[in-house]
């Protein structure tokens, strides 16, 4: 490069993160020829039906900008599905949002409410899209660990935590890492906090198909009292096995929709437009994919359950996600992130090392995440070389 004179400082905003886990250990798989069982996305694709769709509307013209909230077949299709879901009332027009994946609609809607001085709680472990979009919102997040090893909510230890100055709870059911679920007690309880100290919700449901046992997912959505103060964000791509399309959603009441879309129009406008009018086709003609979505991914946790079954690995099969956490205790006491790179490179196998998801790892924690959306034969080649450590 040729100098240009002197240069600005050049003051990270983030300078405590590096490159997610995600891409640093599907990129060790890739680059050692491991099973990837890291980074959360299935190896098998969506419903051909569903790609036909992207096809024809990208051979009919919807081939430019997308209206800036969402193209209006999907917004309606959305409301419509979560009635049925959750016998929720929600405008299409004033209260949903289409955006760039989950992950935009998380930003979008810290953007909106949190202000310089902000406290934000974040439950640990968390997804790690949290604690940075706090902190580029201005505002400080707060941790409170979750209770080990049942992973459930800590009151105790969240009350001590809240004050006038939380503008915001992070909740995340079924969540990811441990992939425990929130009762509905839980929700309500969290919901009279919520009362008492007039902080937001930011309920990341972007798992809200994917949760086992006869279980239902205790959406915001269900309770009027915590919709009302409550950003629903969710993805798609979970639901239909296209990540890599992005497209998420963002289900809030009208006034606090305003002020995302604010954010929203100048993040990225809006959103890739074939994709959202074939999934808006999809699920209103396919109600039963989303409804038979538990019972697929039961199949694949059990099945991973029992090929692990024989491993030294212990651990408690997941409530939902499409992720099992494994304690490696009877295995090695390396810590997380040397074992995890050690088994990509030697076994074959990568995993996500659990301490990254908390701002403090606790000490003696010896977990990794395995992602279990894979096909069954990767299962099965994955979990023999598993149980030959
Ligand atoms: N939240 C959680 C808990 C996740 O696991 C993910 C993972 N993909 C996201 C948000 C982001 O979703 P999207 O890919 O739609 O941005
Ligand atoms: N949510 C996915 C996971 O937890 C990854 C998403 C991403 O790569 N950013 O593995």
């Amino acid at each position: 490069m040729t100098a240009v004179g002197s240069l600005p400082p050049l003051e990270s905003k983030l300078p405590a993160v590096g490159t997610t886990i995600f891409t640093v250990m599907s990129q060790l798989a890739q680059a050692h020829g491991a099973l990837n069982l890291s980074q959360g996305f299935p190896d098998f694709d969506g419903p051909p039906e569903l790609l036909d769709r992207v096809t024809f509307y990208l051979r009919h013209g919807a081939n430019q900008y997308a209206p800036m909230m969402g193209a209006p077949a999907l917004r309606a299709a959305l409301a419509e599905k979560v009635a049925q879901d959750y016998g929720a009332t929600v405008d299409p027009d004033q209260e949903v949002t289409i955006t760039s994946g989950a992950t935009e609609a998380l930003f979008c809607a810290l953007q909106a409410v949190v202000r310089s001085g902000d406290e934000v709680v974040i439950f640990d472990p968390a997804y790690d899209s949290y604690d940075p979009a706090v902190v580029m919102a201005g505002g400080t997040p707060v941790h409170c660990p979750l209770q080990a090893p049942s992973f459930s909510l800590d009151f105790e230890a969240l009350e001590a935590r809240l004050s006038s100055r939380t503008r915001a709870v992070v909740i995340n059911a079924p969540h990811n890492p441990t992939g425990t679920v929130l009762s509905e007690a839980e929700l309500l309880r969290l919901g009279a906090l919520a009362e008492h100290w007039g902080f937001w919700i930011i309920s990341d449901e972007v798992y809200e198909h994917i949760i086992f046992d006869g279980v239902r997912h205790e959406s915001v959505l269900r309770h009027p009292a915590l919709a009302a103060r409550s950003f629903m964000v969710s993805s798609l791509g979970k639901t239909y096995h296209t990540t890599g399309w992005k497209i998420g959603y963002c289900i809030a009441p009208a006034a606090l929709t305003a002020e995302f879309r604010k954010i929203h129009q100048y993040v990225t406008f809006c959103t890739h437009h074939p994709t959202q009018l074939a999934h808006a086709d999809f699920l209103r003609a396919h109600p039963e994919h989303h409804q038979g979505l538990p019972a697929f991914y039961q199949e694949k946790r059990d099945r991973m359950a029992a090929l692990l079954a024989p491993s030294r690995f212990r651990f408690t099969p997941s409530a939902g996600t499409y992720f099992q956490l494994l304690e490696y205790d009877a295995i090695s006491d390396e810590p997380d992130q040397a074992l995890a790179e050690r088994l990509t490179k030697e076994v074959g196998v990568a995993t996500i090392p659990v301490s990254v998801f908390y701002a403090e790892p606790p000490a003696k924690q010896r977990l990794l995440r395995i992602c279990f959306c894979k096909d069954d034969r990767t299962l099965e080649q994955a979990a023999e070389r598993l149980c030959a450590i």
